[in-house]
């Protein structure tokens, strides 16, 4: 078994976006400079005696396109190199190789790629896909992280989705790999990874439900960017318990302290 962590580019955001009020004045210190910082966008690809499981997809190169006059609070650089196909190719394999996905959640930083996999099932929290097509449908998206592109892709496609119901805790999809519902709170419903390594150990992959160690607590802290507060500490505490009940090494979804000491891809855990 091998699991290889997959960087496909950086993304920029202000601090507080990911821990509400990081930088919030003080008696002293009444006019804090916000702190703008990067974080990696990432996959996982697990090979195990039943195939590849892929987690996560990236965001698709077009986002990277930043034409004059245009503003973002969460602008996103890569090269086509840094995109899921040829960070896959690195380790040789295709995107019709892997045959199982889970999506974390539909933003465009996860799900940019997911159309390139139209053979495989994809698994996705069912709240999260007909939530998020619900308000594709009845008013698009605007500037947020649901791309319409990213949604019009999908249909073409005609995915084969795997919805995951609501309060079901562990979905097996491959030996030694779950899918974890963890519902709502950055998103309408998100779902982690679970991973169980013979050397490597025990890892859980939290994307965007934890971003980074404050999210986690003790106690959770909210982001500033946030669908359902209560959600997200629910989930937080969730994934806390998850982790410490399974010896698992949680990994947060945009923290580039962790993600730089983590191995890459064509490296691997196993
Ligand atoms: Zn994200």
């Amino acid at each position: 078994m091998k699991m290889y962590i997959l960087d496909l580019g950086r993304m920029y955001v202000d601090e507080s976006s990911f821990v509400a009020g990081i930088h919030g004045g003080t008696y002293r210190n009444q006019n804090p400079v916000a702190q703008w910082i990067p974080f990696p966008v990432l996959a996982v690809l697990v090979e195990t005696a039943d195939g590849y499981v892929l987690f996560d997809t990236g965001c698709h190169i077009r986002e990277a396109d930043l034409p004059d006059g245009y503003d973002t609070p969460s602008p996103f650089f890569s090269s086509e190199e840094q995109t899921i196909a040829p960070q896959l190719a690195r380790i040789g394999v295709k995107p019709e190789d892997v045959h199982t996905i889970v999506i974390s959640h539909l933003h465009c930083d996860h799900a940019g790629y997911l159309y390139l996999f139209k053979g495989a099932d994809v698994y996705v929290a069912d709240k999260e896909l007909t939530q998020a097509m619900r308000l594709y449908a009845l008013r698009g998206f605007g500037p947020g992280p649901y791309k319409a592109p990213d949604f019009e892709a999908f249909l073409a496609a005609d995915l084969n989705w795997k919805l995951i119901p609501e309060g079901r805790l562990e979905t097996c999809v491959a030996p030694g790999v779950k899918a974890i519902s963890i519902g709502s709170g950055h998103t309408f419903s998100m779902t982690a990874l679970y991973v169980e390594l013979p050397k490597s150990g025990n890892f859980l992959f939290a994307a965007d439900a934890l971003y980074r160690p404050e999210n986690l607590g003790p106690p959770p802290r909210i982001p500033g960017l946030i669908f359902d507060s209560i959600g997200f500490v629910n989930s937080a505490n969730l994934l806390a318990d998850y982790a410490q009940e399974h010896d698992a090494k949680i990994i947060f979804g945009h923290y580039q302290p962790q993600f730089d000491e983590l191995l890459h891809a064509p490296e691997f855990y196993e």
